[in-house]
């Protein structure tokens, strides 16, 4: 598939703009002092480098890359407008929390030489690296900062890095459609190692008092760069493929270049579980998640989707079930807790696009019921002959083997 430019112009400059409400900076601060100060210390840090700095790209051939083509120009200028407004919401957690600002540092030294040194190509891959980077330190921030202002910005700031890493993922699996090298990603997790090393160094010290070890930093690092190079074309495939005869040999140093992605798409659903879509949560953890369905078949009609994208329900492990169960009886309390007409609760669960599935990705629906709402599944059935019902019964029972 190639690259389709039209729509990341249209999500940085149009989509993904609607619905940002600010961060309610006035409410009143319960932190104490230490958390106060080291939380303000490690955001202007950052304020500098996520977009405090040059915000554009500042690698020797950049313009050369810019020129090139204007929708390139385009998605290039609309990604950066993104990290200048991170610079602003950083801006103004900074000022809630007392804190100083940062105007220049040994590490955004660094950081800026390694990106003009060596070339746009590996600019991008710095910035992809420091956006998975990132999205661990804000997943931290989000969760230890104790300060619902923060935890609002983390959340946009954390929006927008979902769909920065997106647009790369796409861009590289445009520009490298049978599979990145061994050497590009051995490189790629150097530098994501040597990232995160250089962000625990400098921002260690600031977040500990905050209560992130060294551990929980690496850990999410290791799991969004695993994650992200997993869903690149793999290697293997580009080896099976290059033993075809008579296949072409293609130039691959264009950045945007557009190509076939040679492997099948996420769903909608994961997707939306990788923040790269919006969506309604009512519950996310590491192996399920619920949010509202977007085409509600009653008012309060939620889904509960795994984490792990399984097309089936034969292929989903029954653990992972017990979880999706759990949750959607869980689900099904707290909608009638929250609505008082909710007098019944449908569980709906489509396997297979004969059940009426859409979306190849297994889900429950929990569907609440108020008397009256007209809701119907079916027409009156017919009542089976007990024979019929017998024959269904001894199938079923030998397939359980019971
Ligand atoms: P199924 O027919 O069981 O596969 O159900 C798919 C459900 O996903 C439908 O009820 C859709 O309304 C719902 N759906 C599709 N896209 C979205 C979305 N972006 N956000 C929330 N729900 C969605």
């Amino acid at each position: 598939m190639p690259m389709n430019l039209a729509k990341w112009i249209r999500h940085f400059g149009m989509t993904n703009r609607l619905d940002r409400p600010e961060p309610e900076w006035d409410l009143p601060l319960a932190l104490d002092e230490k958390k106060r100060t080291a939380l303000a210390a490690t955001l202007a840090q950052y304020q500098l480098g996520d977009g405090g700095g040059p915000c554009r790209l500042i690698a020797r051939d950049a313009e050369r890359l810019r020129a090139a083509d204007e929708e390139v120009r385009k998605v290039i200028d609309l990604w950066f407008a993104e990290e200048a407004e991170h610079s602003r919401l950083l801006a103004g957690a900074v000022r809630r929390l007392g804190g100083t600002f940062v105007e220049d540092s040994f590490a955004f030294r660094l950081f800026n030489r390694s990106r003009r040194t060596f070339g746009a190509q590996f600019e991008m891959k710095v910035l992809l690296i420091v956006e998975i980077v990132s999205t661990a330190y804000y997943r931290l921030i989000r969760k230890h900062c104790g300060d619902l202002p923060v935890r609002q910005m983390c959340r946009l700031i954390l929006r927008d890095e979902a769909g920065h890493i997106a647009f790369h993922r796409e861009r590289l699996s445009a520009c490298h459609p049978e599979g990145v090298s061994w050497h590009w990603t051995t490189a790629f997790f150097l530098l994501g190692a040597a990232c995160a090393g250089f962000l625990w160094m400098s921002h260690g010290r600031w977040l500990r008092p905050l209560g992130v070890s060294a551990c929980d930093l690496f850990s999410l690092c290791r799991q969004g760069l695993a994650h992200f190079h997993r869903r690149l074309p793999s290697s293997s495939k580009r080896k099976s493929r290059q033993h075809l005869p008579g296949k072409k040999k293609e130039s691959r140093s264009i950045i945007f270049r557009e190509g076939r992605v040679p492997f099948p798409m996420p769903s909608i659903f994961t997707h939306i579980l990788e923040n790269e879509l919006p969506a309604s949560f009512v519950h996310r953890d590491e192996v399920v998640a619920a949010f509202l369905d977007i085409q509600p078949l009653t008012p309060g009609h939620t889904l509960v989707v795994p984490v792990r994208e399984v097309a089936s329900l034969s292929d989903l492990p029954p653990e992972i079930l017990t979880h999706v169960t759990a949750l959607g009886q869980e689900i099904g309390s707290a909608i009638r807790a929250a609505d008082p007409s909710v007098t019944g609760i449908n569980w709906l669960l489509c396997d297979g696009r004969d059940a009426g599935q859409e979306v190849p990705h297994i889900h429950l629906h929990v569907i609440p019921r108020r008397k009256g709402d007209g809701l119907r599944f079916a027409g009156k059935c017919a009542t089976a002959g007990r024979a019929d019902l017998d024959d269904w019964a001894a199938r079923i029972a030998t397939g359980l083997g019971r």
